[in-house]
Formats: C-alpha cells, structure tokens, sequence
C-alpha cells in the first residue's frame, strides 16, 4: 500500500470502505474515508487492503484482479451484480449472488446452447459454464463428477441446482420423458420439503445429493435423488413468521372440495396453530392456484396416479388432525392424562385417516408400554400412564416420525420415475445448507456445520491440488502450497470415543442424561482444545438464553461461526416409544404400514469419487435490484471459504498472465527491435531488462505466474518508465 493510494478499510455495513491512509501506527492504521474527508478513523492493519486503481471497472475471473484481498473480491462481485452480471469465477469455482428476479435471457434456450462444449473462461462465467465442464470432464476422464453448491438460506443453491438439471438434460438427454421427470421431481419434492421461513418463502428445509445417469454413449438415461436431515421439528413447531411444510397449506387451501370432505379439511380454523397457522392459509388462498397447478402437474408428470395422490394427502391431512389431540390432567391418582375434549372428532378422523383404531390410538398416546423387573417377575409388560407434557410429546414425535416418513416416500417414488438399468457414469449435484449460526444452535445446526466442516475440508484438498497440477502442468516446479488444515475440528466431532458424537451416545446410554453433564464430558475430554470455548455469557451477548458454563462453541472453519451447540434441546427429543411405534407399524391401511416397513432411505453407495466445482453463492436481500447488502455478501464469501482460497492463492502465484498478453498490452512501451520477439521471449527480455526479482514471478510453458501483488508492481514500473 503506497503513500497517495486510496485502499479499503473496514466499515460496518459496507463491509469496506475506500480511504487514504493518514497515519501508521504500530498496528492500527489511521484512516480518512473518501466520502467523508476530514474524518478519521483507525483500522487494524490486517483489515485495511490495497484498492485496485479503478474501482468501478470489474473482472470475470476473480484471479485476475491485481490485488487479490477480501475487499477487492468483494468490490468486484458488487459491480458486477450492479450491471446485473451476478456469476463471478475464482479459478474453478462460482460465485452466484441472488438477483431475487429473472434476468433476461439469463437461462433461455439459446443460453443453454451457447455454454454447450465451451470450455470454462471462454464465456461470462455462468452455472452452464460449470455444468458443461462437469460434463465434458466425465466424458474426456470417464469419471463421475460432482458439483457442489453451497450457501446461506436464500443464496440461491436450489435454483442454480434447478439450472444445472435442466442444462444436463436439455443439452445432452435423449429421452424426453425421462428428461422432464428430472426436472418436474422438484416441485413435489418442494412441497413436502420446502416451507417458508424468514430468510426464504420457499426454503429447502431437507439436503440432497441428485445425480443425473449417462450411458457410455454420454446420454441422460435416469436420475437418482438421495436426502438427508430433513428438518423434523418444523412438523409441529415453528417459529413466528414461518410456516410448516408448503404441503399442508396447499391442501387445506387448494384441494377440491371433494377432497377436502374426505379428508376432513374443510375448517382450517380448527387446526392447532403450532401445526398449521390459519392466517397463512387464508394468505394461501390468493396465491394458491398456481402453486397447486405446479405441484399437480408435477404428480402427473412423474407418474402418480389418483390413488397415490390421495394416500399422500390422507397421510398428510392424519399428521394435521394427530396435532389437534390434546390431553388434559386426568384427575385420579394415576398422575397420568386424558384426552381433552373428548366429544370431538379429531381421535376419530386421526385414526381413520392413518388407518388405526381409535382406542389403541388413544391408548399408545397416553400410555407408554414398560418391562418391568418389579416384585421379581422378570419382563412383566407394564402400562405407565404418561403425564400431559410426555404425551404432548409422545404425539408431536409421532407426528414427526408419520411425516418424515412420508417424506422418505416420496423421495423413493420420485427416484422410482426415473429408473435406469445401466449407467456409466453420473454428475452430481449437492443442495445442502451451508455453515448455520442461529440464537439457539441445536444438533441440527451441530450436523450441518459439521457437515460443512468435512466438505470445506475436502474443497481445500481439491482447490490446492487444481492448482499445484496447474502449476505442474506449466512447469513451474513449484512443490507445495500452504493452506489451513481443519482436521482437528473434524477429529473433535468424529474421533473414536473422545469426538462429540461417541460422547453424546455415551451420554445416551446412561440412566439419567443430562446437558450438564454432557457438555462437562466433552470440556474434560478435550480441555486446551484450540477448536473448543467454554461459553461465557459476559463474552457472548448474544447468546443471552445461554447459563454460564452451558454447552460449548466449537469454533469452526476460519474460526468465523461460534456454534454453543445445546444437547437436550427439545427439538431433537422425538424419540417413539414402543407402543407408537408398534400400532403405527400395525396400521390397518397398507400405505401407513408400508411407510413403517420399507427404509426407502437405503441406497447402495454408488457415489464413486466425483471432481469438484465448488459453486459458492452470495446471499442477498435487497429492494429493488440496485441495493447491494455487501456486508452480508462478505460474510458468506468467508464463511464459505473463498477468503481462504485467496489466502490460499497468495501463497502461491495466484496472478497469471499468458505471454500474447502481456506482449499485446507492453509492445507500445518497448523499443522496436524487441517487439520483433515472439511473446514469450519478449517476457523474458521484458522482465531482464527491469531487473525483476527472479523469487517474484515464474515462466510456465503459456503464461507468467506473478507472486501477490507482483503483477501490480511490474505493471506500474512499465506504465511510469
Ligand atoms: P435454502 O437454504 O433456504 O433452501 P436456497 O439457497 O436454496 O435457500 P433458493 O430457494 O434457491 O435459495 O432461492 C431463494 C429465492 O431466490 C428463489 O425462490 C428465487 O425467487 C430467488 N432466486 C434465487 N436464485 C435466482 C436466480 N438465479 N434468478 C432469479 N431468482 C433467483
Ligand atoms: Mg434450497
């Protein structure tokens, strides 16, 4: 950074900020911003970075930018995403900012064309681009390939997932039907596994890994969709201003009348409000019929008849009347409960609708079945009356358990649309939350953010392997690149009996697990642990809900999310017990049963080691499509990794140019019997002649590779000589 030059410095909601710098101080920096002179301000030394000289113009490929920082990646995603260009590339990897509206001619037909056998960088970067290199990669390698998309809710990950589908099966399918499932699975998948939340109306609440199959002629020949954790506690909880799963509302809502009759719909009013909000169906209502068309055609399209659409609706419409039974104290000296309002009809539609019988529904919901040892007679089975709270849960975890298993269903039902006897080879595309930091951190965030912690771990692999071939390809002989290795944080999650999740079942077998003493396990076990705090609400205001000494951070990759992941909150108590688990596994409608039966979540393995494209997208909120939230970008452009890719590319030579280039942009400055040279002697006379320091730049067999900054430097000698 030179005396003179603006550079980026922090700001609070910009994330920087251009200003000069006024003063240097043993570590902070004195800085006066541009837009508002006279004013200063310290900045530690490591946040403020070097601007690029022109801060309005942008670049396609984050890499060539003379200054490679976090401000200045972030500056040119911003400008471009100004002008509506909302794809930028770092090396093999896509950054997609949400544009919250469709692009012109962004996704159309002849889009899709002209991306098709192009190779990566030839064309504005773009979801195509990367979704024909995979392809083109698993046809030229014959291996599968994997791309995988990952981000804050509402960056976008779905809809680009959605692209990349119908790209791989307009561009290379031969069978239209087949081609049309891929793509029409979605919208029912969406509705049982989507719901609206405050961050998205349409948030993918469930992962999935879709592969799309090739013939060994290359051609689409089916699709495979496996799932993972889908969110369970949404069934019955959920919190303000969101909404369960979009299924339930489009029933209540958009279902024929006659429907609706069968499946004793016709009052949402009715329905418990932590189930189903009334005030969002009758929202529904205007919006409905296209959502319902979207959702019926999408049945149609991949193949469910009357019947299979009804048995999903039954089950659907028997999880909403299960949350309406409540139970109140029963008043004898039992201890245990009853049901409330016991001239209602909702034990009876449940239990028609799911196909039990209403006794042993009302029985297994306030009882719980026990062996006991008692009195010396060994394995006596006992009924233990249950108190009000325990049934409340023992319905809520049966409701939980009916859906999630409705859930498997569909995902086998779609998968059963689009069979294929042989494939060669599959491109895969996996849609899973990234990093999740909330208030309340629960194991459902502790399983994403680990999640994430494996796949950021096997990204750094991939990254710094492309690039060390990319340096062996050119020749450069340069041996290894340093990166930051998060293989103590995986070890503290998985580690045999000392990781986390030995110590959470251990905690599980004993009599009387607690949170306590679940947390104290995991400090002991791991005390001076670099990955592992004890929280301390004087620290953490955030965490305000939080006890001193209560659960634990784990700090995660980049040490940027603190994650106080909370054992025994209540959202993963959903546990059935036995005589729950039995009447639904003995229901008399076969669909119910089958659902008991059959673990549609089972696949053999076929996931051979895929390459990576890495499809980071920058999550946006904005009011028209002129208000860029960069701070919000910035943070998910570190969460997800990419500032320590440019860390990454700053230890090693991360600005490359090829020869014709630079001997097309300097020619003008040299004399003319060098311009006779060709462009690589030219370089080589170019880089003697200023006296370069060999250690800063390297000749490859097409390009030079310039160390951080050296690009800069060696541009401006030319320019000022
Ligand atoms: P979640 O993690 O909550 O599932 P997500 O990352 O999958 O979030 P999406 O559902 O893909 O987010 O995107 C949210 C919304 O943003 C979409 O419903 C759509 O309206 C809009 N959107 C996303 N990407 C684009 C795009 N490329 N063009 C136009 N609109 C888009
Ligand atoms: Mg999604």
């Amino acid at each position: 950074m030179e005396d003179g030059k603006p550079v980026w410095a922090p700001h609070p909601t910009d994330g920087f900020q251009l200003g000069m710098i006024v003063d240097i101080g043993a570590d902070a920096l004195t800085i006066e911003p541009l837009s508002q002179r006279g004013k200063t301000f310290l900045a530690p030394i490591n946040q403020v970075f070097p601007a690029e000289d022109d801060v309005n113009k942008h670049v396609e490929d984050n890499c060539s930018l003379m200054y490679l920082n976090e401000a200045t990646l972030l500056n040119n995603i911003c400008v471009r995403y100004s002008k509506d260009l909302i794809y930028t590339s770092v090396a093999n990897i896509l950054i997609a900012v949400n544009p919250y509206f469709d692009i012109p001619k962004l996704y159309s037909p002849e889009t899709i064309k002209s991306y098709q056998g192009r190779s990566l960088g030839t064309l504005p970067p773009h979801v195509y681009a990367i979704a024909d290199k995979a392809y083109r990669d698993m046809r030229v390698l014959k291996m599968s390939q994997s791309i995988i998309v990952s981000g804050e809710s509402g960056a976008g990950k779905t809809e680009n997932t959605k692209f990349v589908l119908r790209y791989l099966t307009t561009s290379y399918g031969t069978c239209q039907d087949i081609d049309e499932r891929i793509v029409e699975a979605n919208p029912l998948l969406e509705a049982f596994g989507n719901a609206k939340t405050v961050r998205n109306n349409n948030s993918s609440r469930f992962g999935k890994f879709v592969e799309i199959h090739f013939n060994e002629k290359n051609a689409v020949v089916g699709g495979f969709v496996s799932h993972y954790l889908l969110e369970k506690s949404r069934i019955c909880m959920q919190s303000t201003e969101e909404r369960n799963y979009h299924i339930f509302y489009r029933l209540c809502a958009g279902a024929s009348e006659d429907i609706r009759n069968m499946l004793h719909l016709n009052s949402p009013d009715n329905f418990r409000v932590s189930f189903l909000c009334i005030v969002c169906v009758r929202n529904m209502e205007s919006i409905l019929p296209s959502l319902d068309t979207l959702m019926v055609v999408a049945m149609k399209k991949i193949g469910l008849d009357d019947t299979e659409k009804l048995n999903l609706f039954r089950v659907v419409s028997g999880v909403l009347h299960l949350g309406n039974i409540d139970f109140e104290e029963a008043g004898s000296s039992s201890g245990g409960c009853i049901l409330k309002n016991q001239t209602s009809q909702t034990l009876e539609y449940c239990a028609e609708l799911l196909g039990l019988d209403q006794d042993d529904l009302r029985v297994s919901l306030t009882t719980r079945v026990m062996l006991t040892t008692a009195g010396g007679a060994k394995g006596t089975v006992i009924k233990v009356p249950l108190k009000v709270e325990q049934a409340n849960n023992a319905r809520d975890a049966l409701a939980k358990t009916i859906y999630s298993r409705l859930f498997d269903h569909v995902v086998k039902r779609v998968n059963q649309c689009f069979p294929f006897d042989t494939s060669s080879n599959f491109i895969g595309v996996l849609d899973i939350a990234g990093f999740e930091y909330f208030e309340h951190n629960s194991f459902e965030q502790f399983c994403i953010n680990y999640c994430n912690e494996k796949l950021q771990q096997f990204f750094n692999e991939r990254i710094l392997k492309e690039e060390q071939e990319l340096y062996q390809k050119e020749g450069l002989g340069v041996n290894e690149v340093h990166y930051v290795d998060n293989q103590d944080c995986i070890d503290l999650v998985e580690a045999k009996l000392v990781g986390i999740l030995d110590i959470l079942d251990e905690e599980n077998r004993l009599p009387q697990p607690s949170d306590q003493h679940f947390a104290e396990a995991v400090h002991s076990k791991h005390k001076d642990h670099f990955r592992l705090t004890v929280p301390r609400k004087s620290k953490l205001t955030i965490h305000r809900n939080l006890r001193d000494d209560e659960g634990f951070i784990i700090r995660h990759f980049a040490g940027f999310i603190l994650n106080p992941f909370l054992y025994g909150n209540k959202k993963n108590n959903d546990a059935l017990h036995m005589s729950l688990e039995s009447l639904v596994c003995e229901s008399k409608d076969k669909f119910v049963r089958d659902l008991f039966e059959n673990n549609s979540n089972s696949k053999d393995s076929k996931q051979k080691a895929g390459k990576l494209s890495f499809i980071s997208v920058g999550n946006k909120f904005k009011s028209g499509n002129t208000f860029c939230q960069r701070a919000q970008i910035l943070s998910q452009l570190q969460c997800s990794g990419m500032v320590s890719v440019l860390d990454l590319m700053q230890g090693g030579f991360p600005s490359r140019a090829p020869f014709h280039e630079l001997y097309n942009m300097y020619k003008q400055y040299m004399p003319n019997k060098l311009t006779r040279l060709d462009p690589r002697l030219f370089c080589k006379a170019l880089f003697k002649a200023l006296g370069l320091n060999k250690n800063d730049y390297k000749f490859g067999l097409t390009r030079v590779f310039f160390r951080p900054g050296k690009f800069a430097e060696f541009d401006q000698i030319m320019k000022s000589d």
